[in-house]
């Protein structure tokens, strides 16, 4: 299974990401989580990156492309699957997306897109704050992500709508709902995606 992760801050990605890489086998590649742990350890990455994500910006495509060429390439080494978790945001990392991956003959599956409402984010967000300390997890950087979410990462949806890959589910309901919703879909994708195979890249370019 191979899957790509499009939502909002807030909207779950994390918790259901986790669960659809453990469900499914796969390792769980959220680029959140893996340029927080550069800054961590203080490596020149994590000391070039540690300011975007204070401040709620995003991080260089290059610098994304890439982090997400190695976590890919590591991933798939087996011929298995991922879960690829906040990447791609924009126009370009959609594109980088699907250069790597085809690179490496693992191209996504299924784009899957969490629908929620920004006023409810936002209050999971400061609930969040209270209880994780990221420095991220401030109000106005809080709306400066979902506003750059609206502005960048909400238009590749309908690329990958497009593409016949989108599989878009409500993420408003409780984590465990949300999981008992995505399952079923994801393996119904999978299952069709056995019988046909997804379109060939020049009707990707041509569409
Ligand atoms: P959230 O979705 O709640 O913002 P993430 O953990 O996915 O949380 O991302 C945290 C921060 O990491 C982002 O605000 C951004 O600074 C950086 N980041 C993560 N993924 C990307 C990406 N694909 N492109 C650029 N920056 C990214």
């Amino acid at each position: 299974m191979r899957v790509l992760m499009i939502a909002p801050p807030g909207a779950g990605k994390g918790t259901q990401g986790a669960r659809i890489a453990a469900h499914f086998g796969v390792p769980h590649l959220a680029t959140g989580d893996l340029l927080r742990r550069h800054v961590a350890r203080g490596t020149p990455l994590g000391r070039t990156v540690h300011a975007y994500l204070d401040r709620g910006g995003l991080v260089p495509d290059q610098l994304m492309q890439d982090l997400v060429r190695k976590a890919l390439a590591d991933a798939t080494a087996g011929g298995g699957g991922y879960v690829l978790d906040g990447y791609p945001r924009n126009p370009a990392q959609a594109w980088a997306a699907y250069q790597i991956a085809s690179s490496i003959g693992a191209t996504a599956q299924v784009a899957l897109h969490l629908r929620t409402d920004d006023d409810e984010v936002v209050r999971r967000l400061l609930t969040r704050a209270g209880i994780e300390h990221r420095s991220d997890d401030t109000e106005p950087v809080i709306r400066r992500r979902l506003a750059l979410y609206h502005e960048v990462t909400e238009p590749i949806l309908e690329w990958y709508d497009r593409r016949g890959i989108l599989l878009s589910v409500d993420g408003m309901p409780d984590a465990d709902r949300v999981t008992a919703a995505v399952i079923p879909a994801l393996e119904a994708r999978r299952a069709r995606h056995k019988a046909r195979p997804g379109p060939v890249p020049e009707l990707l370019i041509a569409a």
